[in-house]
């Protein structure tokens, strides 16, 4: 089940080289990075970054804000030889934790919707490099499939 994550990083390259067809990156209605939460589609996390900070909201099927209860979210990133793993905070209906030093590392993110039920683990690159096409950092770069429609991509 685990992917590599030597995957996740070609696949991000991928998505700037936009050789193949790629997905690109779901962006939710905060303009923030969709992950799943779940294992069928049915809860959301919306990563943004303010300040230093990300922020990621809990969204439902139908990418509509949910309340902050009991979910749990834990974080583990930055150095694979040396992960950190940042103190998450609840404000709101977001959790928040600080963003790690540099500028392009891996963060994994494990979500709990309840004590009942099992963690979720989404993972995704963070890299501030700006794509040239939309003017996003690539980790909110969702070029992969309007480059494949320029391209006339055919099958
Ligand atoms: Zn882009």
């Amino acid at each position: 089940m685990k992917k590599p994550l030597l995957t996740i990083a070609a696949g991000l390259l991928l998505c700037i080289s936009s050789a193949f067809g790629h997905g690109g990156v779901e962006l939710g209605p905060n303009g923030g990075r969709i992950l799943e939460f779940s294992t069928n589609e049915t809860i959301h996390g919306e990563v943004t970054l303010k300040d230093g900070k990300f922020h990621v909201a809990v969204l439902d099927r139908d990418m509509k804000p949910v309340a902050l209860k009991d979910q749990t979210l834990i974080v583990t990133g930055g150095d694979r030889a040396n992960p950190e793993k940042p103190k998450v905070e609840k404000s709101g209906d977001h959790f928040v934790f600080p963003a790690l030093k540099g500028d392009s590392y891996l963060l994994v993110v494990q979500f709990k919707e309840k004590p009942s039920t099992k963690f979720v683990t989404a993972r995704f690159e963070y890299d501030a490099t700006i794509c040239s096409a939309c003017k996003n950092a690539e980790w909110l770069c969702k070029c992969g499939d309007k480059k494949d429609d320029k391209a006339g991509k055919k099958k």
